[in-house]
């Protein structure tokens, strides 16, 4: 066991990404296998932040909308996750909530295929993204359906009724990647267009939206991005479609003019179109340092180290856990998985609990699903062994059962 995690030790220092951790802040004493789900802290954002908040508002004051570039963040942060998304420059806007960014990407494609009443999407999509379209269906009051089969019948479901086939590229619960090139090219085939989330995907895997003639894209900051909670989120529109897109809100900094205060709404010609209202610079500024550390990555090493890593949990889970009750969800094929590892199990709940309480932080998604998210630019190979040393410690010793670990707290 010893020779086992010297092994793994001679792999950290071996590898090319090691120099990141030190990029991270952070705890002692904690193995961090959350970064799916809200990414770590850089060292740089306490200052960026520090700066943006004393120097560029405190001192410049509204003249920062000019003098330090804030009004054109939106854009010049998005176009920094458009390289890490294959999007050619212009074509990503930071901004909002993913939630509303959906809303605004499903209403602006379903008014391009008028006649057509179907959003498409694949059952057990992350509940937001189905809320969402939910929502628009019926405030459109035109009899559109969100009509959601399993993944293994997409295909099939792309009938000439559907106007949008709406996809999360990475399964939240089981981290299974969809093929987003076949499914894009089914739903053009179609006649559909083509709505990617990448929520999980973005920073986590390599991705071509613009190779896959993707038409719209959404994702999230906060997440393999690095760019703290709550931080804005981007959509991507294919610059193809940017002139004909007519989104559901029109608010003064999507208008070709903002500063004219002309009485009617004009829209911008480029993605500044998708602008609502005034960004949030103290996030976007957060969110930016968090951009960069990414672009700094080459992804196919991120890509490799997370295979290497995910592959790991799973043998080592195999190994010692292998009569504890697990049910490995995620694909064991590389091409079908990103860059999380979750397993089924009876008692996922106090399990994830109780290896908080020891520092290993992964968490629980209903109905029984135990989730490790996996960050090659922070995580080591030791952690894994470390993780599923105290993964076995909790299961032989049945440490979950403590009363305490069965508590369930409002987020999981
Ligand atoms: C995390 C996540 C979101 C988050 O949406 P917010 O509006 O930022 O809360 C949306 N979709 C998916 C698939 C996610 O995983």
């Amino acid at each position: 066991m010893v020779d086992r995690r010297q092994a793994l030790a001679a792999l950290d220092a071996a590898d090319p990404l090691a120099g990141f951790r030190d990029a991270f802040s952070l705890p002692e004493g904690v193995i961090y296998l959350d970064g799916n789900s809200l990414g770590a802290l850089p060292v740089a954002t306490a200052g960026r932040v520090a700066a943006v908040v004393a120097a560029e508002w405190g001192q410049g004051l509204i003249r920062s909308w000019n003098d330090a570039g804030w009004i054109g963040l939106p854009e010049a942060v998005g176009d920094k996750i458009g390289r890490l998304i294959g999007a050619p420059p212009g074509s990503v806007l930071a901004a909002d909530s993913t939630s509303v960014n959906l809303y605004k990407l499903l209403a602006a494609a379903l008014a391009l295929r008028p006649g057509r009443r179907v959003i498409l999407t694949e059952a057990g999509n992350f509940p937001t993204d189905v809320y969402i379209a939910d929502g628009l269906a019926a405030s459109l009051g035109e009899g559109h359906e969100v009509r959601a089969v399993p993944a293994g019948g997409l295909r099939e479901a792309m009938t000439p009724e559907v106007a949008v086939v709406m996809l999360t590229h990475v399964n939240y619960r089981t981290g299974a990647m969809h093929d987003m090139a076949a499914l894009t090219a089914a739903a053009h085939d179609a006649g559909a267009l083509m709505v990617w989330d990448l929520a999980h995907s973005a920073g986590a895997v390599p991705l071509d939206v613009a190779a896959d003639r993707v038409d719209f894209a959404v994702g999230c900051g906060y997440k393999f991005l690095n760019g703290g909670p709550g931080a804005p989120a981007f959509l991507y529109v294919a610059p193809g479609l940017q002139g004909q897109v007519r989104y559901p809100l029109t608010g003064w900094l999507g208008h070709a003019a903002p500063f004219a205060f002309e009485d009617r709404f004009r829209p911008a010609a480029g993605i500044a179109r998708a602008t609502v209202g005034t960004p949030s610079i103290i996030a976007m500024a957060a969110l930016e340092v968090g951009v960069d550390l990414a672009l700094r990555a080459p992804m196919a090493a991120v890509r490799a180290k997370s295979l290497a890593l995910s592959r790991l949990l799973i043998d080592l889970v195999a190994a010692r856990c292998g009569d504890a009750g697990f049910t490995l969800v995620t694909p064991l094929a590389d091409a079908e998985r990103a860059s999380q590892v979750s397993f089924r199990h009876a008692h996922a709940y106090p399990i994830a609990q109780a290896l908080i309480a020891r520092g290993v932080i992964g968490d629980f998604r209903a109905p029984d699903v135990l989730r490790f998210g996996i960050t090659p630019l922070y995580l080591r190979y030791v952690d894994i062994w470390d993780a599923v040393d105290v993964l076995a410690d909790v299961m032989t010793r049945e440490i979950w059962r403590e009363a305490r670990f069965s508590m369930v707290r409002v987020v999981t």
